[in-house]
């Protein structure tokens, strides 16, 4: 890439939307428009992470690391040069077509009797979560050509992973779930693999900006469990997609708030439990109060409240939640 193509990625990409993109938060504002925030790049308590937006350029007195956008998601990835470019070029180009994608799965969910039945099935019920969670229905036929109709080449498809290499649709028979960048997709079929993600990374807490600020917060590992939680009126709740929390998920729950309720799958394996575990222990290293939810043997909390719990009754569990 020569340094004509990087000045105009540069330029497309202003380091202050990048940053906010991965909810970071100024905490005020200096002379001459720049903003001090907390360093996303290291454990930080006090904002030592200086952003000039018209230079493009940050700083931090704390790590002492700087640069410009570029050098910002090397570091922040943890990533090589050239595949902090692929990142930079991915997250210019996915964010339009992933929003197209979603709207089409939404409208594609209420003409489909088996997705409206498989949600049923799964405890999900109000109009609201469905809405709050923009879930929709990947039938397995139709996305390329609407996409196709929108203008986007079928390279770009294929490269964003919604379309297969042989030109088909990458989602079939899925409930569909957008992530910040990326979409994660739920089989209806018992014979298909059940989860399936675009290439790329699982990013950060779900719906991280919507809860990081109340001192309580439930974490759960899937979107089904997160569903029917937010729906019996628990809106503290996040998910980790997984009961493996990447670094910045963790970093997110260590910035955030005081209790974290680990609401994990309770497999009579133990798998869930030791999980919820080894993760609270890292997080009161962490300085962050950690409490397992006892779920009742080989529930997690959809199948808590799929199988006839109500709010109260989680509620209760979460009182009785210890270390
Ligand atoms: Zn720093």
């Amino acid at each position: 890439m020569n340094r004509k193509a990087l000045d105009e990625l540069k330029q497309q990409i202003p380091l202050l939307d990048y940053l906010k993109a991965q909810e970071w938060k100024p905490a005020r504002v200096l002379s001459g428009g720049r903003w001090m925030g907390l360093c996303p790049l290291h454990t930080d308590h006090k904002p030592s992470f200086l952003v000039d937006p018209h230079k493009s350029l940050f700083y931090c007195y704390g790590c002492g690391r700087g640069g410009d956008v570029i050098r910002f998601a090397e570091l922040y990835h943890q990533v090589t040069f050239p595949q902090a470019l692929g990142l930079l070029r991915e997250w210019c180009g996915l964010t339009p077509l992933l929003h197209a994608a979603v709207e089409f799965y939404q409208l594609q969910l209420h003409r489909r009797n088996e997705a409206v039945i498989y949600l049923d099935q799964r405890g999900i019920h109000s109009p609201e979560v469905i809405e709050h969670m923009r879930i929709g229905y990947a039938a397995g036929g139709g996305l390329r050509g609407w996409l196709t109709q929108l203008g986007y080449p079928s390279s770009v498809l294929r490269a964003a992973g919604l379309v297969t290499e042989a030109g088909y649709d990458s989602y079939i028979r899925r409930i569909t779930f957008p992530l910040e960048s990326n979409l994660y997709g739920r089989s209806i079929r018992s014979t298909a693999p059940p989860h399936r993600f675009l290439p790329g990374s699982k990013g950060g807490l779900y719906l991280w900006e919507q809860v990081r600020g109340s001192s309580e917060v439930i974490l759960v590992e899937g979107l089904f469990d997160y569903a029917v939680v937010w729906q019996a009126g628990f809106r503290n709740v996040t998910c980790s997609l997984g009961n493996h929390l990447n670094a910045r998920q963790f970093q997110q729950l260590c910035d955030g708030p005081c209790t974290v309720y680990l609401a994990f799958d309770s497999d009579t394996n133990g798998s869930g439990q030791s999980a919820a575990q080894s993760m609270s222990r890292r997080l009161c290293a962490q300085g962050v109060s950690a409490r397992c939810v006892p779920l009742p043997d080989g529930h997690d909390p959809n199948s808590f409240f799929v199988q006839g719990g109500d709010a109260q009754r989680f509620q209760r569990l979460l009182e009785a939640a210890r270390p």
